[in-house]
């Protein structure tokens, strides 16, 4: 396979030059946007290139896909209209019956619907992917065809080794899918370590103002059901239109240097937080005492996300200091430019996945003194708490929850 265009440039120079492509006939510095949905012949009643409708694809979204398969050095890269429309895809393109395990701690609204494959054929099993020995456990009884992760996870940041999972699934000839949309190729390419696919809510960091909802999914080879994928989302019209993909190609362009400086400050305010007494438990992959820490420090290059929970006495604690910050808005979603704060068990329900006295950090890239000041003051007036009596450093297996 020949090099792809800009494959050989650093994730930061790749981020700033490829998105916004290259106005050939008037050499704009900024690409256009091509809108047009189909294409005309010339007398010969041929093509001037390989674009013929709009529905498969577009000029705009070529060029931002080439951009996000660049930095997660995939061999090739689809964008979607949200992350959830990437996930499904690659669900719906698998082989009826398929077995699938995916990871227990994941974002909530793919795993609601990963629950039901059953209707489409398939069968789940939600396995703690942390946990190595119970990941074999469930491939020894049922090899499944897909491997799905997410790593750090939502909410509460675990930590799922790559590579590891590739050899355990790979011995089996599954695939491995890693939602990678809070480690950014910034400081993880799951590729590298041997996922097969990579997805991304791009809704989230890649594009970074929350302003676009849009999704991704990068291969690290061509493959028949890369190929089945494609010609869906070709047929369903289900590609990022022309208008988004030039939005996320603005947003990517500032992706390293967003992304390094929110987690600079994450680290910051994971560090005060821990010191806080009315804080019972602070999750953050940086710190050293993180359950998964070790993991962390071998496949996050460069930092360990701008994504942060916080455990306080109890689910009051909790939504009072929701309703006091200022500066923190209190919002779904992550990955934007401005810091958000969720109690999450609002959103999803609690469960041993999300305690209901948990608050989840989407930290922005506001200066980290404000951001600790308005949450200080917040948290100001609840009392001292000791740790929690589940603690996230012990695996919810050995806590004796199922997963
Ligand atoms: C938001 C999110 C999704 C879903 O993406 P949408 O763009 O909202 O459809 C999937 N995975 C993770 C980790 C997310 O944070």
């Amino acid at each position: 396979m020949d090099a792809k265009p800009g494959a050989e440039l650093r994730l930061r120079t790749q981020a700033v030059q490829m998105p916004m492509g290259h106005d050939a006939p008037r050499n704009g510095l900024v690409g256009s946007i091509h809108l047009s949905t189909t294409y005309t012949r010339d007398e010969s009643y041929a093509y001037a290139s390989d674009h013929v409708y709009g529905r498969a694809d577009n000029p705009t979204l070529r060029q931002t896909e080439a951009s996000v398969a660049a930095m997660e050095r995939a061999w090739s890269a689809m964008l979607f209209g949200s992350g959830m429309s990437a996930a499904i895809a690659v669900i719906m393109a698998l082989d009826r019956p398929s077995h699938v395990i995916a990871t227990a701690s994941m974002y909530y609204g793919l795993k609601r619907w990963l629950a039901g494959i059953g209707r489409f054929g398939h069968t789940i099993a939600f396995v703690d992917t942390t946990d190595l020995t119970a990941l074999a456990a469930s491939i020894d009884a049922r090899p499944p065809d897909l491997v799905w992760i997410e790593t750090p996870s939502n909410p509460l940041w675990r930590i799922t080794d790559i590579a590891a999972v590739a050899r355990l699934a790979h011995a089996v000839g599954a695939v491995v899918c890693v939602d990678s949309t809070v480690a950014t190729p910034v400081f993880t390419r799951p590729i590298d370590y041997g996922a097969d696919l990579v997805m991304h809510s791009a809704t989230k960091y890649l594009n970074g103002h929350s302003d676009v909802s849009a999704g991704v999914l990068a291969a690290a080879r061509p493959s028949d059901l890369w190929s089945r994928i494609a010609e869906a989302r070709a047929d369903q019209g289900t590609g990022l239109g022309a208008f988004d993909a030039w939005l996320l190609a603005r947003g990517l362009r500032t992706l390293a240097i967003r992304v390094k400086a929110q987690a600079a400050s994450a680290a910051t305010l994971a560090r005060r937080l821990v010191a806080h007494p009315a804080v019972a438990e602070v999750l953050y992959p940086g710190l050293p005492d993180h359950p998964d820490h070790a993991v962390a420090l071998r496949q996050m290059t460069g930092g360990f996300g701008g994504m942060l929970s916080i455990r306080l006495a109890n689910a009051d604690a909790a939504l009072a200091v929701a309703g006091r910050v200022r500066l923190w808005r209190c919002a779904t979603s992550l990955g934007g430019v401005e810091s958000l704060i969720e109690h999450r068990a609002s959103m999803e329900g609690a469960g041993p996945f999300c305690p209901d006295d948990l608050l989840r950090l989407s930290v922005g890239i506001e200066d980290p003194d404000d951001l600790w000041a308005d949450l200080d003051s917040a948290l100001h007036g609840l009392g001292a708490v000791d740790a929690p009596d589940d603690p996230i450093r012990v695996s919810p297996t050995e806590r004796g929850v199922a997963p």
